[in-house]
This record gives structure tokens, sequence and C-alpha cells, in this order.
């Protein structure tokens, strides 16, 4: 690669989500020519923001994972890429808070707290809820260290048995099937599940090796925010590249993934300004960020997609959401809340075999709410700290499809005010601090990032979609990478970046 001087660049990365970000960024630290390609004006994908009224709203960072575990591999990540001298982050209150009715609970992010205080809380528990807790220690150690480059996974599938006992036990598990044979206390599980919707809608499809790598590593290494949001830190990775002598074009969507002699010869380019105007760049190398399904059906040749059409198009597309973005008169604390992140129960979900429907149900007011308070902490999304909220329910977009124009504006308006009534009962007086809205379904997310029906974590974590079944980051094309949510780990922040950077050293060594 670097020997092809006739081509314009060692690599194009198409897509300024986070994973392509970590791949540009730790590619032209080693030197390599790269160009980044992004179709929206900024960068960051879903970690972003925008501004409205005064406000500055965090579009979707809630939780950043294990900052604060010094065990943690992925920290190496961050460092290199001198993230954690540049940006601050600041430790979150706590896990997640659980409100149903009168039923409250708040999970500590530290795993020794958490089982203490679940043990004083189900005090006829404490045998499943030591159980719960080991296996989130030993998922934990063995996933961080799970290798996801093709070399080295090889290489320890003889030693897989010894080095992974866990994860081959448990990789055929739901998360239903786990809780159910942890215990029969229905408000135990659903304490322990209810930020599920983070991650999937169905703990009887959801994997349990996903939920307890994640669950896990927030447990183990704490929640935390990055001070000024998450497009605080895409807009620092971006600026990386940029000192690193690459180049991040925004505005600029990638139409095509040429071949020439079997091997890749570039990618052609379309402004997304003035959309007649079409450029090739030479590349030998692409990292695609962008979405899978538009990769595999747009963007490379029918002959060479083939073989991934076959492998994944049939595999199901995660959740979307419906947020209610809330500029506020004065922070929440000011009418008495005291949580950063809860979920609210609706009163009807007592048993935790019902949680997949309140998270599907057409029926917004029974749902599962998350409400973020970024007034509580310092968020520092606004200079003058103008406080934020922001409320979110699991949605699809087959909800918003075939509406007009007005009908989908007056749904829009309905359901959030649905929503807003059952935050009253949470939290009296919280609409009234409510100076301004701004309200996303999965249409605006898909608008905005192209992500199909706006989900959020590439292909469901379920259980025969994860692991081993999730798609390499290396692809089967010669010089094709994947850099996203939709590879392995996963989605969310870290396991996007994860993806990103080991994409980038995959790159280094085989064409260095
Ligand atoms: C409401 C919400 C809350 C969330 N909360 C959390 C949380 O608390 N913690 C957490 O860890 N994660 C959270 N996430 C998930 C996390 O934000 C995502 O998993 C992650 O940011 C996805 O990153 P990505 O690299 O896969 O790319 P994406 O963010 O999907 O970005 C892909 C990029 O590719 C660009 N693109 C697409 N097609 C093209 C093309 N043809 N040419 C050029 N560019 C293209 C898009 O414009 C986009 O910028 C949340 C997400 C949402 C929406």
């Amino acid at each position: 690669m670097t020997n092809n001087k006739s081509n314009d660049y060692d690599v194009v990365v198409i897509g300024a989500g986070l994973g392509g970000l970590f791949a540009g960024a730790k590619l032209a630290k080693e030197g390599k020519r790269v160009l980044v390609v992004e179709q929206h004006s900024i960068p960051g994908g879903y970690a972003t923001q925008f501004k409205r009224k005064g406000f500055v709203f965090e579009a979707g960072l809630h939780a950043w994972d294990g900052l604060f575990s010094d065990t943690n591999p992925n920290l190496a990540i961050l460092d290199d890429l001198n993230i954690r001298d540049n940006l601050s982050f600041v430790r979150l209150p706590e896990f997640y808070h659980v409100q149903r009715g009168d039923l409250g609970f708040t999970l500590a992010d530290d795993i020794a707290l958490a089982e203490k205080e679940l043990c004083q809380r189900f005090p006829r528990e404490p045998k499943a809820i030591k159980r719960y807790m080991e296996l989130l220690v030993r998922l934990r150690k063995e996933i961080l260290n799970f290798p996801i480059t093709p070399g080295k996974t090889l290489a320890m599938l003889p030693l897989a048995p010894i080095l992974y006992p866990t994860i081959l036990k448990n990789i055929f598990s739901t998360l239903h099937n786990f809780l159910d044979r942890l215990t029969n206390n229905e408000d135990l599980k659903l304490i322990l599940s209810a930020n599920t919707a983070y991650y999937h809608t169905d703990p009887k499809k959801y994997a349990l090796l996903h939920y307890g790598g994640a669950q896990s590593i927030y447990l183990s290494g704490g929640c935390a925010y990055i001070k000024g949001g998450s497009y605080k830190l895409a807009q620092y990775v971006s600026s990386f590249i940029e000192s690193h002598g690459g180049t991040v074009l925004f505005n600029t969507s990638a139409t095509k993934i040429p071949f020439r002699n079997s091997a890749i010869s570039g990618v052609t380019m379309q402004s997304t300004r003035d959309s007649s105007q079409i450029n090739e760049v030479s590349c030998e190398v692409v990292v695609a960020n962008a979405n899978m399904p538009t990769v595999i059906n747009s963007l490379l040749p029918k002959e060479k997609s083939a073989k991934l059409q076959k492998r994944f198009g049939t595999y199901q597309l995660s959740h979307s959401a419906f947020c209610i973005y809330l500029g506020l008169k004065k922070p929440l604390h000011t009418i008495g809340n005291n949580r950063y992140c809860a979920f609210i129960l609706p009163k009807e979900l007592t048993r935790f075999s019902d949680l997949g429907h309140h998270n599907t149900t057409k029926d917004y007011t029974k749902k599962i709410i998350s409400l973020v308070d970024y007034s509580l902490i310092e968020a520092n999304l606004n200079e003058d700290n103008a406080p934020t909220a922001s409320v979110m329910v699991v949605d699809e977009i087959d909800q918003w499809e075939g509406l007009s124009p007005s009908e989908y504006k007056e749904k829009k308006e309905r359901v959030a005010d649905s929503l807003m009534k059952e935050m009253e009962n949470y939290l009296p007086g919280i609409s009234q601090l409510v100076a301004h809205r701004e309200i996303a379904t999965p249409k605006t997310f898909e608008r905005y990032t192209l992500n199909p029906g706006g989900c959020i974590y590439g292909y469901a974590q379920s259980v025969n979609q994860i692991g081993p079944k999730r798609p390499n980051i290396y692809s089967s094309i010669p010089g094709l990478y994947f850099a996203s949510a939709w590879t392995k780990p996963g989605g969310g922040l870290s396991p996007v970046s994860k993806s990103g950077y080991t994409a980038a050293c995959q790159i280094l060594k085989k064409y260095s």
C-alpha cells in the first residue's frame, strides 16, 4: 500500500461515525494517507449534538462504560489517541434507577456495592445475586480479552475451553433463559434487565453474552459522561486525523466502491449539496463505517457482494428510539430529581417475561421510559449551562411510515404529550419546567445517519447474530474492512471505537 504512490490515498474511510473516526485516527497517526468521507456536515454519526433555541442537546450518549477500571484494555486505545489527556469525563452518580409505582431501586455502578444493596433489598435472594455477579465478573474478563482479529482467533481456538469457558458455556443463552434459571423473583429480574432497552428489545432473543459483557463493564468500570457531550469526542478525533495529515471531507456521500482487476480501486463520491458532482479517488483499502446493508446492496458491485449478501442479507436490524429532548427553565433537581438515569416501568409490567412486549407495544404509554437528566451532572453541553434532559423509549420505523407530513407531525406531538403525562407520575412538575422540546423519531435517526430504520446498534444483538455470528471487521473481500456497530464487538460508543481501532491495526499489519 505505501509503495503505491499512484493512489490518491492509502485508505478511504466511508463514514465519520466513531467507528470510522477511530480507524482514521490510528491510520493517520501511523503515517497512512487517509481520507474520511462523511455525508453529513459534521462528524460523529450518532455521537452528536444539536442546538435549538439556546439549548445544546446531546443526541444520544447517556453513559460511556468502563473508564474507571485500570484493567480495561480499551483504555489503551483512548490513550494511544491522547483522548484522556484532551477530554474530561464526569463519573455518573449511579448505573441506573428503576421505578414502577412504589417499587424503586438504584443500581450502583460498582459491582460490590450493587451486590450489597441488591442483597439488602432482596434478602431471600443472596445466592442468585452472587451467581449473577460472579457470571458478570467472569464474562467481563473473558470478553475484554477475547481476540477479534483473524490470526489471533484461529490461534486461540484449541485453547478456547480453557481461556474462555464462560463464553463457550453461554454462547447460545439468551438473557431470558439466564435470569429465569437464576431466580423466580420477578422484581429482581426486572431490576436487572430494566436497561435492556439500551441493547435490545426482547430478553427472549437478546444474547446473554452481549448483556453480560455490557452490564459487567458498566458495573465494574463505572459509568461516565464526556464533558461537553459525545460530539466533543467526535470533534476531537476528527481534528486528530487532520492534525496527523489525514483529510475529513464532509457533505460527501460515497456512492460506489469500484474494482479493477478484482481488487478495490477506489471510492466514487457525490456531494450531498450538489448531487451532480461525482469524483473518484483511488485507494487499495476501504474501511466501511457506513451501515452494512448499504455497503452490501449499493456500494459494492453485485458479484462482489453476493457472499456477504448471502451471509447477512437475512439478519434482523436492531431497534430505534423515540426521543424527546427537553430544554429546561430550571434543573430537574429543583423539583426533587436526584437520579441521572432512570427507567420508569409501566405499572402493568410485573413479570419479567412481559418485558419484551412492553418495549415493542404500539401503546407508547405502556413502554419502558428512560429519563436522562443532563442538568444533574457537569455535562457542560451549553456554555451558559442551560439545563437539558431527555426522555426515550424503544421504537420502530414501521410506526412512522405512510403518514402525510401533517399526520407525522401530529403523531409526534401526540406521542410526546402522552409520554410527558407518564413522566408527570414519576416527577410531578416536569412539564412545567420545559421551555422548549425537540422530538426525534426513527425517521429522524435514519435521516441523519442513513442507518436503515434509524436502527441504533446495527444488526440486532440477538443470540444468533452476536459472537462468532457477528460480521467480522475484516471481510471476504481483500482490502475491505468494516468498523461500526454492525460488526464485532457490537453497538455502543466504546465497542464501535474498538472496532475502528482494531480495523486500523489489522490494516497496518497487513499492508505495512
Ligand atoms: C438515542 C441514542 C442513545 C444512545 N446511548 C448510548 C449510550 O448511552 N452509550 C453508548 O455506548 N452508546 C449509545 N448509543 C449508541 C451509539 O451512539 C452508537 O452505537 C454508535 O455511536 C454508532 O457508531 P458507528 O461508528 O457504528 O456509526 P454511526 O454513528 O451509525 O455513523 C455512521 C456514519 O456513516 C455516515 N454515512 C452513512 N452512509 C454514508 C455514505 N454512503 N457516505 C458517507 N458517509 C456515510 C453517516 O452519516 C454517519 O455519520 C446511543 C445511540 C442513540 C441513537
